[in-house]
């Protein structure tokens, strides 16, 4: 087995539940789209696939079918690491926000540790007695967490439900930076965040609009892990429409290499993140 301390994790996160097709035509939205999409990234080195749904008018949704056809198509294909997300719509239930888990039973899913101002425009809800449901559940089915993190309000939080139970060592944590509404993506800040994380726990970093390069070049420089895709950004570079998230898989693993570290396979993401591996 290779050294895994060397080994850079790249997620894909092709969707979202925000952009649109005027804002990028290369966003994939409906499930054989999105499931071409993460194969194509997987081949370019990604390990872990964040998934969003959207629906007929492609707006943000839980439909759990959606989310079981992509899965499968995606299956069938590749042994990426699957994350579904937990927030893909900010009108959802509690109960349709994990639905999906319960049926499915993923490798792992987002665990949005507080709630938030969303975008200067509305409420990203995340109250405790859903956190400690969604925590149970989460456990009860295998799901990992992945602990995504807006401010260092949620890093505490984390460390709470960790002494409480809710959650179980080892920690593995998503650092948002330059979402409306929470933490600037500058390199001082994820400097900081990364100075909170508990003993022994993984992270991952991704930066949204003009901080994505300086977050994912300081990511790998201090150890973390990646997110790259559209999710986060429409714009490869200055005025430029990313054409896939395949290039953006293609561009991280360019500065890995570099960095003389190498992209982590899935099969290595599952030994560093401790997963228990899903019923496949
Ligand atoms: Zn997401």
């Amino acid at each position: 087995m290779s050294d895994l301390s060397n080994k850079t994790i790249i997620t894909v996160a092709p969707t979202g539940a925000w952009p649109t097709k005027e804002n990028n035509p290369n966003i994939p939205l409906d499930p054989p789209e999105i499931a071409d999409d993460v194969v194509a990234c997987w081949k370019a080195g990604a390990a872990v696939a964040h998934l969003h749904m959207r629906d007929e008018q492609g707006k943000g949704t839980m439909n759990k079918e959606r989310f079981k056809e992509t899965v499968a198509r995606i299956k069938d294909r590749c042994d990426i690491v699957l994350n579904l997300t937990t927030s893909g719509d900010l009108n959802a239930t509690e109960e349709t926000r994990m639905a999906h888990l319960i049926e499915l039973k993923p490798e792992m899913a987002s665990y949005d540790c507080g709630s938030m101002n969303w975008m200067h425009s509305g409420l990203f809800l995340n109250p405790p007695a859903f956190l400690e449901k969604l925590g149970g559940v989460m456990k009860e089915n295998g799901v990992k967490p992945e602990i995504e993190v807006f401010d260092a309000g949620m890093l505490y939080n984390a460390l709470y439900y960790l002494k409480k139970g809710v959650l179980d060592a080892p920690l593995h944590f998503q650092f948002v930076l330059g979402a409306a509404g929470g933490t600037a993506a500058t390199v001082e800040n994820l400097v900081y965040l990364k100075s909170l994380l508990p003993p022994g726990a993984t992270w991952s970093a991704l930066g949204i609009g003009k901080g994505h390069i300086p977050i994912v070049l300081t990511t790998i420089a201090l150890g973390g892990h990646v997110r790259v895709g559209m999710e986060d950004n429409v714009l490869y570079s200055k005025n430029r429409l990313a054409a896939s998230n395949a290039e953006f898989v293609e561009r991280t693993v360019r500065m890995v290499v570099e960095a003389d570290k190498s992209p982590a396979t899935p099969a290595e993401a599952r030994q560093i993140l401790s997963l228990k591996g899903s019923a496949r």
